[in-house]
């Protein structure tokens, strides 16, 4: 159990029982404890739903953003900070209406909005009923259409902000402002020239696409005056990038935003709103350092930094105090999700029945053979560099046509048995150094019924890392190794590297499949980014999604089901009409019946098999 480090990156949400199972605990309100999520799962299927299955616990994204509120007022209260707090979410984190329509329920007391970065998410946030003080911001690229939308929607007491992005969009928003006679909530997007650490770097300083220079900066000011809306320019907005890692990074940042602030005030821009974007980060790997996938800090840290900072600056430059806004996404959403799915099958690194060497044998096989007697704890790894050596040598006669297939066949099960054996005593001795690492390297594949690149892309484009875990028997002390890979037909749908007690590990401890139930891993904090950056590879299509909300009582109420994609509706994605494939099908069938090569009975099981197909499931199905 402790081997996962749970404990570590789990943030109290995700636990492990006394009995081995993993739990979801709310803090905030469980009083009966944790819950079991082999238990859900094994209700769920009772309805009827199956894995691969993305759950989403509502009462997560609930208590992330309490926290993420209560942290800012907190900071604010502490420091003596004059003016609030009003946090956004960037829809473009997760666009599912089960997700965005909690945020803003669980937002309303906080007055916490939505940041929209193109038409469709603003189309989103206007469906959504805020609270009189929330803002959306609007990011991105608009054309009048975007602008007209955003300025309109005043007359109905939305607080949108148009974000300039550049002297070309204030040109257009200046038009559309005339041509309607309302006067727009306007923001400027500033490039810091601060680079930010972390994966998403680029996203930061000078090499950032957005984000306007100085110079642009003065020419909006100046063309703002020029067209008597300057008092409209209330916001500054900067995006500090995403995942920071480190917090002193966060304070840079944040200063250079003040000094931004103060020379546009000084240049006549009535600023009320600093917009600090998104950056907040999640401890993936539970290590508490500055690294890829982790943060070295908490959210009362971050809060308390940025509070800090402003109001230092501000007091410095005799200024008010600014509404302090965030973009936060990842922090906010990360770890209400997670992907949960079956063990289809293995490929182990075992021959527990290891076949005796045949008189006719190449001596190589006779030598790989002659390791076992000489297999003891002190010559561990002069037994593995003889066996690898032999099976090397092997396999290049083998392609050179000297060894049969049959002869390679034993040899490779010799070999696969040599390797557990060493597996076995390297596991149970402590000073092993070298060997161990590479005997990481033979892991067992448990192939599993997921897509990498439909439900976690980026752990395919960008190596993001999150925890994975066997959801069950963690009280039993794993006897593998293993990496996993999908059900995709591409050797990239593999997952080898994984977050453990002590460190990045190429493989991940499990057990051996039991024979009476399913074996279930989850992959945690899948809330952020990966459901619509997700694509169809190989056309599996949208697992099935369902939303829970964790009861006192130590159950559970299903919120909301999503089946998941059938193979018509993945048809239909790449162009295909399904109903054209079942008349296609159909004709061959009938001409194969007039050609006799096909009896006229068999019409309705051709048939039958192909409906089937189309109407089901994109993942494996297990028979019921
Ligand atoms: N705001 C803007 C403008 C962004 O581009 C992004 C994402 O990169 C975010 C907010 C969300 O950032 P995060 O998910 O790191 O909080």
């Amino acid at each position: 159990e402790k081997i996962y480090g749970v404990d570590r990156w789990g943030k109290g949400l995700i636990t492990v029982s006394p009995e081995g199972e993993i739990s979801l605990n709310d803090p905030a309100q469980n009083s009966s404890g944790p819950i079991s999520l082999p238990g859900i799962l094994h209700d769920l299927e009772q309805r009827g739903i199956s894995t691969p299955l993305l759950l989403r616990v509502s009462s997560f994204l609930e208590s992330e953003i309490r926290h993420l509120n209560e942290s800012f007022a907190d900071a604010i209260e502490r420091v003596g900070y004059k003016a609030p707090y009003r946090g956004v979410f960037p829809i473009k984190v997760n666009q599912q209406a089960q997700v965005v329509d909690r945020i803003v329920e669980f937002g309303r007391p906080y007055d916490f909005g939505l940041e929209a970065g193109s038409k469709p998410e603003l189309v989103i946030a206007m469906a959504h009923r805020l609270s009189k003080d929330a803002l959306i911001v609007c990011n991105g690229v608009k054309d009048a259409e975007f602008i007209r939308l955003a300025i309109l929607s005043r007359r109905l007491g939305f607080n949108t902000v148009i974000v300039l992005e550049s002297p070309k969009e204030a040109e257009t928003v200046i038009e559309v402002t005339r041509e309607l006679g309302i006067d727009p909530f306007l923001g400027v997007r500033v490039k810091l020239t601060n680079q930010i650490g972390g994966k998403w770097q680029e996203s930061s300083g000078d090499r950032s696409t957005f984000g306007m220079n100085t110079d642009q900066l003065l020419r909006v000011v100046d063309r703002l005056k020029e067209a008597d809306l300057i008092h409209c320019l209330k916001l500054q907005h900067s995006h500090l990038g995403s995942q920071v890692p480190d917090v002193n990074d966060v304070r840079r940042a944040t200063s250079e935003a003040c000094r931004y602030f103060v020379e546009l005030t000084r240049e006549g821009a009535p600023l009320s709103h600093l917009d600090l974007g998104g950056g907040l980060g999640v401890d993936y790997t539970g290590e508490k350092r500055s690294s890829d996938n982790s943060i070295n800090y908490t959210v009362e840290e971050y809060c308390a930094n940025m509070v800090e900072t402003v109001a230092y600056a501000m007091d410095e430059a005799k200024l008010a105090h600014p509404v302090l806004v965030t973009e936060s996404g990842r922090a906010v959403v990360a770890t209400s999700s997670m992907l949960i799915f079956d063990v289809l099958e293995t490929t182990l690194y075992d021959a527990p029945d290891a076949p005796e060497v045949a008189t006719d044998d190449h001596h190589l096989v006779t030598d790989l053979a002659a390791v076992r007697g000489y297999l003891v704890r002190d010559r561990i790894q002069e037994c593995w560099n003889d066996a690898t050596f032999y099976r090397d040598e092997l396999r290049a006669l083998f392609r050179r046509g000297v060894v049969d297939l049959r002869q390679m066949a034993r040899a490779e099960r010799i070999y696969l048995s040599l390797t557990a054996q060493i597996k076995a005593m390297v596991a149970a001795s402590d000073t092993v150094g070298e060997l161990e690492e590479q005997l990481e390297k033979v892991a067992d594949v448990y192939h599993c019924n997921f897509s990498l690149f439909q439900s976690l892309p980026d752990v395919w484009a960008i190596d993001q890392l999150h925890p994975i875990v066997p959801l069950q028997m963690l009280n039993v002390k794993p006897d593998r190794r293993a990496i996993l890979s999908d059900i995709t037909c591409d050797s990239d749908g593999k997952v080898d590297q994984f977050i453990l007690a002590d460190g990045i590990s190429p493989s991940l401890p499990v057990h051996s499949l039991p024979e009476d139930r399913p074996y279930y891993l989850g992959v945690f904090f899948v809330g952020a980014y990966q459901e619509t950056l997700g694509d169809l590879h190989n056309l599996f299509g949208d697992t099935n999604v369902v939303t829970i909300d964790l009861r006192a009582d130590g159950g559970f109420d299903l919120l909301h089901e999503q089946e998941g994609d059938t193979i018509s509706e993945v048809l239909s994605y790449v162009e295909f009409d399904p109903a054209d494939c079942v008349a296609a099908f159909r004709k061959m069938v009938d001409e194969a019946i007039s050609g006799g090569s096909v009896k006229a009975s068999e019409r309705k099981i051709l048939m039958g098999a192909y409906r089937d197909s189309i109407n089901g499931y994109t993942y494996y199905e297990q028979p019921r």
